[in-house]
């Protein structure tokens, strides 16, 4: 990597090293109910007719069109027909079959009228036996009749490949009877932070050491971003230590994350071991996350982000949020623009992502300072301000692009 590598080179350069792994990644069938928000491998035809049967639309008398075409007209009723009857039923020409919503239809009938339109007078002892319904609205062959295969033939796609399944495919694959679908497997991403100060978040603190921020931040993208995290590790500034974490998690993952030690400070413990193994590590023209690095480890890609938790978490939601989100098939783009409120001074030859907030009307100011290590300002900001390479200064008025987070 050359210094004067852009957001765009490198973005592309990962881009390029984690295109194989997505080819390969594969498919594996899971059950309906948990399918959710996962991608569809293959087009899914359907083994039925939707509606399965012919069956009513409305609570109401199944009746023939032709027997109501004058009204008011009394018509004897011969029977009830409830969702989920089984046994076929047939309609005497000149009468009517008391039916609900989703009942089958009888043979014979070619209509239904809704309740609403109908005067209902029982027989002996409140009986449907000997009742007489008045129907007052005339309705035509098909009305609230829903016809077999009426939304979907048999041998019809019910669902595309690359699908992201959401409630109503599933309940269409449901409706099928589909218990199982194939859907893409999941990139199982791993996660090493480094740094010999790092403490997790959840243990005792000790002096000179901080609260591992990366490890959170990382494992929460990539799980927000529909990857699944494989295993997440840290590391002390050891390269011995580093290398056996490395090839642990490689061994679990299809894509590596790691955080920290590719400055170009001593004990950068990431540049050091992987840059043997031929790795490419530099700084890229970008303010915060300049040192950046890439690599390939027993086939599985390595993207090294620097350790400022800012630096990390815009590394990642420059150069692997919007791919991951676009391989779990979640909607990749994540810029807008906003109207400035706050004027901007900004580093020639660097293109800066400052946090921001923004506000109604359509507006942003600015969350903080440009500095990598206020990880409270990354909290308060909801997008990033993409300020471009060679732009020195911004007006308030003027137009940005920013990056929601
Ligand atoms: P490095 O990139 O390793 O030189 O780290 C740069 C700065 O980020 C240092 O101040 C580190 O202490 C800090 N840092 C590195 N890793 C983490 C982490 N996982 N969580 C919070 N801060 C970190
Ligand atoms: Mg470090």
């Amino acid at each position: 990597m050359t210094p004067s590598a852009t957001v765009d080179d490198h973005a592309g350069l990962i881009e390029r090293l984690v295109a194989p792994v997505i080819q390969a990644l594969g498919a594996e069938p899971v059950a309906v109910l948990d399918a959710l928000g996962r991608v569809s491998a293959a087009d899914v035809h359907s083994d039925v007719d939707l509606p399965l049967f012919r069956n009513s639309q409305m609570d109401g008398f199944a009746v023939r069109a032709a027997d109501v075409v004058s009204t008011p007209i009394a018509l004897e009723v011969t029977g009830d027909i409830p969702a989920g009857h089984a046994t076929p039923v047939t309609l005497i020409a000149g009468t009517a079959l008391r039916i609900m919503t989703g009942a089958p239809m009888p043979t014979g009938a070619d209509a239904v009228v809704p309740v609403e339109d109908t005067e209902l007078v029982l027989g002996r002892d409140d009986a449907l036996d000997g009742a007489i319904v008045t129907i007052s609205r005339s309705r035509k062959a098909g009305e609230y009749v829903r016809e077999r295969g009426s939304d979907l033939r048999r041998g019809d796609l019910l669902l595309a490949a690359g699908t992201r399944l959401a409630p109503r495919h599933l309940a269409a694959l449901a409706a099928a009877g589909i218990a199982d679908v194939d859907v893409r497997r999941r990139l199982r991403v791993g996660v090493i932070t480094t740094g010999a100060e790092l403490v997790a978040h959840d243990e005792e603190l000790a002096a000179g050491r901080i609260f591992d921020a990366n490890r959170v931040a990382l494992t929460t993208g990539i799980a927000e971003a529909g990857a699944v995290v494989s295993v997440a590790e840290s590391s002390d500034d050891d390269p011995d230590t580093f290398r056996r974490i490395l090839d642990d998690v490689v061994g679990a993952s299809d894509l590596v994350i790691t955080s920290g030690g590719v400055s170009k400070g001593a004990f950068e413990v990431v540049r050091e071991v992987l840059e043997p193994l031929g790795a490419s590590v530099g700084s890229i023209a970008m303010q915060p996350g300049g040192p950046q690095g890439t690599a390939v480890v027993d086939g599985v890609p390595v993207v090294c982000f620097p350790g400022n938790p800012v630096s990390t978490q815009v590394s990642f939601a420059v150069f692997l949020a919007p791919l991951l989100r676009r391989i779990s098939g979640l909607p990749a783009e994540c810029t807008g623009t906003r109207t400035l409120v706050s004027p901007i001074v900004s580093v020639h030859g660097k293109r800066q992502f400052l946090r921001g907030i923004t506000g109604v009307d359509g507006t942003v100011a600015l969350a903080s300072g440009p500095s990598s290590h206020l990880v409270a300002a990354m909290a308060r900001a909801d997008v990033l301000i993409d300020i471009p390479l060679e732009t020195t200064h911004l007006e308030v008025g003027e137009t940005v692009t920013v990056w929601y987070l």
